[in-house]
């Protein structure tokens, strides 16, 4: 069974905006998230990127060749890990070419004093429908998300702090709250809310399917919790009865040993007997089996509890 995220990421790899201004800002977005540019000595840019994703390299693959209509020649090799549950790499990589140098301008990868500056970027996010686009190539790249069974926790994660940050401004823009923190050299937009993680995920294309087995399972959850929560609550009501009985039964053993039980009023007397042939009992049972209020049996209870204190109190006796 597939992770949440990649079940979610093979999902959105088959989102595609229908305009171009969409499919630039999404290309642009996963390129931040770790692409490296090459060049020839002919002066001409080239591409790679690097996944662990099959289908985020599929991904880059169909944005590249739609980003330009007269071809661009792309390869694709795939690296196999030999350690034990380690992932493959898929490699793509757009050689040097006045093709793939085109892209970069048009993303304005080149027009940047420096290449990790995503400032520029703005420039192609002018409408919303982009700046979607541009969150869906973001989480592709970079993107992770719990399932929801577990902690609502959704992030990007990228080295690069000006990407981090216009990541974190366009979801402020979309009315998202996300926070960033930064934690050994990366930085990390995080958004903490389910009802915010499932808006995201509806956002950038997710389907209505997964973002029902979200909710569900959370759901599920909210009611597991509200049900541990008063399991809680009795177990910790049922604690304080016993402790309570048993601090009871303790003071009517020392009424006993210092010869004081005899000497107890009547009702006193039936109740100290009725405790300690129930030991289990709560108040309001005793009440019941000696058909009186609750709040007589508490009364008389409090009287033994003086009775023994002064006991106690007498012979030097520490509680
Ligand atoms: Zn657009």
């Amino acid at each position: 069974m597939p992770s949440f995220a990649s079940q979610v990421k093979n999902e959105l790899v088959h989102v595609i905006g229908s305009q171009v201004c969409c499919k630039t800002a999404e290309l642009a977005a996963l390129l931040r998230m770790g692409a490296t540019i090459s060049f020839n000595s002919k002066h001409d840019f080239g591409i790679n990127f690097v996944t662990e994703n099959a289908a985020v390299a599929r991904k880059i693959l169909t944005l590249l060749k739609a980003s330009v209509p007269q071809g661009i020649h792309t390869e694709v090799t795939v690296r196999r890990s030999r350690r034990l549950r380690k992932h493959n790499n898929y490699a793509v990589r757009a050689t040097p070419s006045p093709e793939a140098s085109s892209i970069l301008k048009r993303l304005g990868f080149l027009t940047a004093k420096n290449l990790l500056d995503a400032g520029t970027d703005r420039n192609i996010l002018q409408n919303d429908c982009c700046k979607i686009a541009y969150l869906r190539g973001a989480f592709l790249g970079g993107g992770s998300v719990n399932k929801p069974e577990g902690e609502y926790h959704l992030e990007f994660v990228t080295d690069n702090y000006t990407f981090a940050k216009l990541i974190r401004d366009l979801c402020h823009e979309l009315y998202l709250p996300v926070g960033l923190t930064d934690r050994k050299n990366v930085y990390i937009v995080y958004l903490k809310e389910s009802e915010a993680i499932l808006e995201l995920l509806a956002l950038i294309g997710v389907e209505e399917s997964l973002l029902q087995a979200f909710e569900s399972a959370r759901n599920l959850k909210e009611i597991r919790n509200q049900v541990n929560r008063l399991v809680n609550c009795e177990t910790a009501n049922l604690q304080r009865t016993i402790n309570a009985a048993m601090k009871q039964i303790e003071n009517i053993n020392l009424l006993i040993k210092y010869d004081e039980y005899d000497e107890l009023p009547k009702v006193l007397k039936q109740t100290a007997n009725l405790r300690l042939n129930n030991p289990e009992a709560s108040l309001t049972e005793l009440a019941e089996l000696l058909n009186c209020s609750r709040s007589a049996i508490n009364h008389r209870m409090r009287k033994i509890d003086a009775l023994a204190m002064q006991i106690r109190k007498d012979n030097s006796i520490k509680e």
